[in-house]
């Protein structure tokens, strides 16, 4: 791209700068076209051969390039409400962060209706009631061979009305019968707020709150003008939701403002709504999440940003909805990883959840019973308020007591030994239910010797070398350094070295032939991909039709199992001597949130996890549900090492079909940027754990700085020289800045 001439163009028409959703780091320039549009409207524009949809984001009389050559738009949707001004800000805001070209990011975060080219219809729904004219009418008065006039007609209630889920229920013919009386005038239609669903509970009411959580409300709602970030950091069941659903009752009560709270898990959203529904039916609530039609969700969005949604409860992408009277933002398990988005604009919705506070001079209510060590720092040096919540809610519930099983002492049949069968026998004998967690993150084998524990490290970070077993390579993929696999333990000359982790593949059918009385249920992405399939399996656990879960983390969180008293975790090692550094981390957060899986009514629980490492400063904290003394080790951990939040990362990466071009790329990056600064660590480019996905031979770049600002210059310099790279559009390449996973 050519870069425009030094002089402006003026135009007495109408210059309109519209962002397109295009992979190009710029807005481009249309003419009005006699069309009359306010800056926010959407727009359908000529880009070379096709119709593209836009939003206008500027308007002018002057443009960088020749007036005769600017084309006019084709069509404004005109009777749309236009995006707001806080809405554009804030995804610029993200895509010079994010380093994304902005038209991409503005136009992605609307919903897919209204990226479209043709007019946006969400579905509008309707009420159906008889007129004073309809109540006066009998049955009598309808033909007696029309059926279903009859039977539609003496359904509709003499007072108060039918929506169209009842009257479908009455018969799926029913549209046509009821035009016929409304021609005639005997039945209205009065149109509702669709997603906004009728309140039908009554409140249920509050439980009158402890002193910890009383102090918590009263903490925050005694500052709700200005930023305020408040980490509420409290274990599974100690009444964080309460807590929130106080704080919104209180923030939103004057009838005015709006809250978003945003959860990890789309599969949370219902069990959420449906608490926040019944508790405070007076403030209209929507949720947002890609589980909803494109029609829900578009009018979803559209009840936000009028203002007629109070509270939107949503995933990742909802952090962007328009909420032109938001008081309040809650993000809920903010440590979760799940709010990382993982391509295309790499944003973390918790931290543009904080940027949104700030500018919107709101307070934050980050919430977690195992807070991200970045919010957890935060909090200890004051940044944030901190408030803690340190017993569970329910008094009866009772903590489970959790335990080591040895695995270097016992004899493991298939992965599980012989105390895991035994306790899962006896639950089963008792009628009781028992989940094994499998951890299938952060699985990067590392070298390990049976006999003395040595593993293989890198000489120059303090991280494991990860075995490439095909190349025969140990690898540090940090700063690159890379040999041959040893033979020998360097430590104590056992020769029995092996990679730590095994398959969990056929644990199921392990279980199954173990115990062929038992009902077995596996919880995973795979099972659960069908869009009710989670909630029907959920319910089969609470009616008692499952014996044994075997899942992975999605089981981990925030769902009430009262009759499970037993956790068996299987597969703990490899996360804890991951080289990503942040394994760790997540593995005593999942385990946190899975033993509160257990006994979380009038029965205690127990956890059991197997591990070659029972004496680890990890499975100590976790037995005390010490998570401060946790914290507090790892944090001296990263700051020794200077890793994240006393150091700041992007990571370049880059994949194609070949390496060569990727290691090419890579490497010019990497000299650029050293040539463009001097602030920030430039490593060498290496190959991820995964150097090949989906077919694809793939890179890395990392980059360190120790100030965010020295790495957000180097940045802004070096992704327009990249997009100018010979190579830039033969391979795929994308800056991760605040990367979670390496
Ligand atoms: P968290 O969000 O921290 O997991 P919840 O708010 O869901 O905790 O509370 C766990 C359980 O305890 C819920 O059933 C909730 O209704 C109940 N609960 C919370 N606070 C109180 C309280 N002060 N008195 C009685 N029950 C409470
Ligand atoms: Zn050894
Ligand atoms: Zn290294």
């Amino acid at each position: 791209m050519t870069s425009p001439a030094t002089h402006s163009y003026i135009s007495p028409a109408h210059i309109l700068r519209v962002a397109l959703d295009v992979p190009l780091d710029r807005l481009f320039d249309y003419l009005d076209g006699g069309f009359s549009v306010d800056i926010g409207q959407r727009v359908v524009v000529p880009f070379g051969p096709r119709k593209q949809v836009g939003v206008v984001v500027a308007k002018s009389n002057t443009s960088d390039f020749p007036i005769e050559k600017l084309k006019p738009i084709i069509s404004a949707f005109s009777d749309e409400t236009p995006l707001d001004y806080e809405t554009f800000a804030l995804l610029k805001f993200c895509a010079d962060y994010y380093q994304y070209p902005y038209g991409q990011a503005l136009l992605s975060a609307l919903p897919v209706r209204l990226r479209q080219t043709k007019p946006a219809v969400s579905r509008k729904q309707y009420l159906y009631s008889l007129t004073d004219a309809g109540k006066v009418q009998t049955i009598d008065n309808l033909p007696a061979r029309k059926l279903l006039q009859r039977r539609v007609f003496s359904a509709l209630p003499e007072h108060g009305a039918l929506d169209e889920i009842a009257l479908s229920e009455v018969s799926a013919g029913w549209r046509k019968p009821l035009q016929g009386f409304i021609e005639a005038g005997w039945v209205q239609a009065q149109q509702v707020l669709a997603g906004i669903k009728k309140s039908s509970f009554s409140a249920v009411p509050a439980p009158e709150l402890n002193a910890e959580q009383t102090q918590a409300v009263q903490a925050i709602t005694a500052q709700v003008q200005g930023f305020k970030p408040w980490l509420l950091h409290g274990i599974t069941g100690s009444g964080k939701t309460e807590v929130y659903m106080q704080i919104l009752q209180s923030i939103l009560a004057n009838n005015t403002g709006q809250a978003l709270v945003l959860v990890p898990e789309i599969n949370l959203t219902p069990q959420l709504e449906s608490r926040f529904r019944s508790r405070l039916p007076n403030f209209p609530l929507v949720s947002l999440h890609s589980n909803l039609s494109e029609s829900e969700r578009l009018q979803n969005w559209r009840l936000a940003q009028s203002g007629a949604a109070r509270i939107v409860i949503g995933t990742r992408l909802s952090v962007f909805a328009p909420l032109p009277d938001i008081r309040v933002i809650i993000v809920d398990e903010e440590h979760d990883g799940s709010y990382k988005q993982q391509d295309g604009m790499r944003y973390h919705a918790r931290d543009v959840a904080l940027v949104r506070a700030h500018r919107r001079k709101i307070p934050i209510i980050l919430g977690s019973a195992t807070p991200a060590l970045e919010t957890w720092h935060n909090a200890q040096t004051n940044k944030y308020g901190h408030l803690t919540l340190n017993e569970r809610a329910v008094s009866k519930a009772q903590l489970p007591l959790i335990r080591c099983i040895d695995t270097t002492r016992t004899e493991m049949h298939d992965g599980l030994s012989p105390a895991l069968v035994t306790a899962m026998k006896e639950r089963l004998a008792r009628g009781e239910q028992s989940l094994l967690f499998i951890n299938r993150r952060g699985y990067s084998p590392v070298l390990l010797c049976s006999a003395c524990h040595w593993i293989a490290p890198c000489m120059r970070c303090s991280s494991r070398l990860v075995v490439h077993l095909r190349q025969g390579r140990l690898r540090c993929h940090h700063c690159g350094h890379e040999q041959k696999i040893v033979r020998q333990c360097p430590s104590c000359g056992n020769a029995d070295l092996h990679p730590t982790g095994h398959g969990t593949q056929r644990l199921e059918e392990t279980l199954a032939k173990l115990m062929p009385e038992a009902r077995i249920l596996r919880v995973d992405r795979d099972s659960t991909r069908r869009k009710h399939a989670l909630t029907d399996m959920l319910a089969s656990v609470h009616a008692d039709e499952v014996d044994i879960l075997v899942g992975t983390q999605m089981l981990a969180k925030g769902h009430d199992f009262p009759n499970l008293t037993l956790v068996g975790v299987i597969d703990t090692d490899s996360a804890l001597f991951s080289p990503d550094f942040r394994a760790a981390e997540r593995l005593f957060a999942q385990l946190m949130q899975v033993a509160g899986r257990a006994g979380r009514a009038d029965k205690p629980g127990e956890v059991l996890i197997q591990t070659s490492f029972p004496e680890h400063n990890l499975f100590n904290a976790l037995r005390e549900q010490d998570y401060a003394a946790y914290a507090q080790s790892l944090l001296q951990e990263r700051e020794m090492t200077q890793f994240p939040p006393y150091a700041y990362m992007a990571l370049l990466r880059a994949e194609a079909n070949q390496f060569s071009p990727v290691q090419q790329f890579l490497t010019d990056a990497s000299e650029l940027a050293r040539t463009l600064t001097e602030e920030v660590m430039i490593y060498h480019p290496l190959r991820p754990q995964m150097e090949k996905l989906k077919g694809m031979e793939r890179g890395q770049l990392l980059m360190q700085a120790t100030q965010r600002n020295a790495m957000q210059n180097l940045l802004r310099q070096l992704v327009p020289q990249l997009r100018e790279h010979p190579l830039a559009n033969k391979i795929r390449w994308a800056v991760d800045v605040d990367p979670l996973e390496f």
